[in-house]
């Protein structure tokens, strides 16, 4: 039983942040509505004022500059993400991580914006988007700010964003030359939430096939997606090889701290961070050498 609320849907975002401002803590966005129905069903959040931003449609866009990078609205769906030339071209990895999250029918009502300020440790978007180096931009009537993804991210369901912002806007910067990425899950059947995931970003020296920079990325093995910086630590500045790769695996398995639920237990998941760390290292290593 969902409690009563006024509705509002507002068509513009100076609109929407405008009802932010005057609700406040007493409001609550709703965009697709995919997680946040389900958290008003249960109770855990009681907003006496929903505003509906679905229909803004100037967030709704992926644009892509070689300079710039990506940029992508915050309304944008999932679905959209997955389909998009432009991404399968320059962030193949963010479409691959869209075709198994969750089923089509999510993918195309629920926003990526949605995703990320729901702040599932699970979710599949942040550890790809951290991997990336992407930033957040935030909006309220007072002005904007931009935040690194991988500052987003509080606590389980916990986010930055003030009760008068809004998130606007993801802003991925262009890939270096000689960078591959990757991004799997541990899933049961497909589109299934990971019971852990793993992002990895490497990039090469120019010439050789030293590792200039590494990002590792778990979701799902803490309260946050995690940045793993002392397994990434192990490959920089390295030729990498398969005992490096599992000693960043050994290590980033130490440096999470996964929960243990009905899914599998904490000690499972340090495994299974040993052996994805591995592989889509691996991946995005075979990458770079490609790219
Ligand atoms: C059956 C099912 C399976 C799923 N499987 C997966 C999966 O495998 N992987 C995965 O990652 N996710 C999965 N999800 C979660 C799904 O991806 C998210 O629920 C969805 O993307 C959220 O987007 P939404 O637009 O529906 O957000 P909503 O549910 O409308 O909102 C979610 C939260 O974000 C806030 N919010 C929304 N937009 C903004 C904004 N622009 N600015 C500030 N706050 C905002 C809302 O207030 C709310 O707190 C699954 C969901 C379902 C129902």
């Amino acid at each position: 039983m969902i409690a009563d609320f006024e509705y509002f849907a507002p068509k513009t975002v100076k609109k929407a942040l405008s009802l932010l401002s005057q609700y406040r803590e007493k409001a609550k966005i709703i965009a697709g509505g995919q997680s946040m129905l389900i958290v008003m069903k249960q109770g855990l959040l009681t907003p006496e004022y929903l505003i509906d931003i679905k229909g803004i449609a100037a967030l709704e866009y992926i644009k892509y500059d070689d300079g710039k990078g990506l940029r992508i609205g915050a309304l944008t769906l999932h679905r959209a993400i997955e389909k998009s030339p432009i991404i399968q071209k320059h962030f193949k990895v963010l479409s691959e991580m869209e075709r198994n999250l969750a089923t089509i029918q999510t993918r195309n009502w629920g926003t990526i914006g949605g995703n990320l300020c729901h702040g599932d440790p699970a979710g599949d978007p942040a550890p790809v988007f951290i991997a990336l180096k992407a930033k957040l931009k935030l909006a309220s009537l007072g002005g904007e700010r931009t935040v690194d993804t991988e500052e987003f991210f509080k606590d389980y369901l916990e986010v930055v964003l003030e009760p008068d912002e809004m998130l606007t806007e993801i802003q991925v910067p262009t890939l270096p030359p000689r960078t591959g990425t990757g991004y799997e899950k541990l899933m049961v059947m497909k589109g299934d939430m990971g019971i852990i995931g793993t992002a990895v970003s490497i990039t090469l020296g120019g010439t050789d096939s030293v590792c200039k920079d590494a990002r590792i990325v778990l979701g799902n093995a803490a309260s946050v997606p995690l940045r793993v910086k002392e397994a990434e630590k192990v490959l920089i500045g390295k030729t990498i090889n398969e005992g490096l790769l599992t000693e960043a695996g050994d290590i980033a398995s130490r440096e999470a701290d996964p929960p243990s639920d009905v899914h599998g237990s904490a000690e499972y998941r340090r495994e299974m961070v040993k052996v994805f760390v591995k592989r889509v290292a691996r991946m995005a290593v075979e990458r770079a050498k490609a790219a």
